[in-house]
């Protein structure tokens, strides 16, 4: 993978672009996607930003969201713009399976793949260009850093820094985690000078929640926690039955996993979903415990140090006793209570 520098002085000659991100996108894999679809616009390149499949509706109203292909739905059409691509930049994600069915197409493409990305374990091989920095708070960062470093930071324009900022503000848990660095708040402040109202950034992604999502949070945190106070770990379980019963969409349960985090002595807070196709996992900790670790061991994912996440095909139960087992295989770290 050579360094994305080696990029500059290219991105001044149209092309034709893909911009794609991981599955089910979060703020910061749609927010660095269009933010930088916003910034090479400025250069007549021909660009199409392509999710692996369906996204959260609170990520609509950023600039370009309504032009972004879904594979799942609209795969004929996107596999012709990925053959006929000169570049594929791929955001927020570093090993090509978490595109899910986009992976072969991925694989097997003509075009010059780039990387941008903060997750650990990047599948370098796969790329040409790049750059992979686990110490990013988010792939929004790297973004305003290359626009930055390519010299092209007049080219920042309310579009993307919307997005750029929708996507810094929700990887950073509003600016709270560790990963909220000095370089984080100049870049705001840089935002800010270049027009972006954050409030409004807020407002679009928190509140527009519908009645039913808050039903099935207290239905969640009533009856589906369980806190295991002698590992510092708590773990929601959520049958299918509840998704289907407070008529849950995706993004929906994006977040909930942070709820029990924020009990006190609480180290390793965990969600299984049982989503039917398979069960999906999210682990969050703090301190020394290292989530990154425990989900590629048990749950064939990954993620970051902090916040990581895996799926398994094993019936809920299994999950949730695998689980169980391996909460207990790690007693050792877990038991000591050291923030
Ligand atoms: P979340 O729990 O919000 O889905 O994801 C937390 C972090 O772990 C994110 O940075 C995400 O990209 C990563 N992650 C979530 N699920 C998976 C997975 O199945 N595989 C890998 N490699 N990373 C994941
Ligand atoms: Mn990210």
């Amino acid at each position: 993978m050579q360094p994305i520098q080696n990029l500059y002085t290219k991105l001044s000659t149209p092309c034709k672009v893909v911009i794609t991100m991981h599955q089910k996108p979060d703020g910061d894999a749609m927010g660095s996607t269009l933010g930088l679809y916003h910034f090479l616009k400025q250069f007549d390149h021909e660009i199409t930003v392509i999710s692996p499949t369906n996204w959260a509706s609170f990520l609509n109203w950023m600039p370009g969201c309504d032009k972004v292909l879904d594979y799942e739905v609209q795969t004929d059409k996107s596999n012709k713009i990925i053959d006929d691509a000169d570049w594929i930049f791929c955001l927020d994600f570093n090993t090509l399976s978490r595109t899910k069915r986009m992976e072969e197409k991925l694989v097997n493409a003509a075009a010059t793949r780039i990387l941008i990305d903060h997750h650990q374990q990047p599948q370098v091989e796969v790329f040409e260009y790049g750059i992979s920095d686990t110490a990013k708070s988010s792939t929004c960062e790297m973004v305003y850093d290359f626009i930055i470093n390519a010299g092209q930071g007049d080219k920042i324009n309310v579009e993307v820094a919307q997005c750029l900022y929708a996507g810094v503000m929700t990887d950073t848990g509003s600016f709270r985690f560790p990963s909220t660095t000095a370089s984080v708040h100049r870049m705001i402040a840089d935002l800010k000078e270049k027009g972006l109202e954050h409030s409004i950034v807020h407002e679009n992604l928190f509140d527009n929640f519908l009645e039913s999502r808050y039903r099935f949070i207290g239905n969640i945190l009533s009856n589906r926690m369980e806190i295991f106070y002698e590992y510092n770990t708590a773990l929601i379980t959520i049958p299918q039955s509840d998704l289907i019963k407070y008529d849950v969409k995706t993004g929906d349960t994006e977040g909930l996993v942070n709820f029990p985090l924020s009990i006190k002595g609480i180290k390793l807070a965990s969600i299984i979903i049982d989503r039917g196709e398979e069960r999906k996992s999210s682990f969050r900790s703090k301190g020394d415990f290292d989530v990154n670790t425990f989900a590629r061991k048990y749950f064939n994912g990954g993620g970051h140090f902090n916040a990581a996440g895996g799926f398994n095909k094993e019936p809920l139960e299994v999950v949730v006793d695998k689980f169980k087992k391996a909460m207990i295989e790690n007693r050792e770290q877990l038991s000591t209570y050291q923030f």
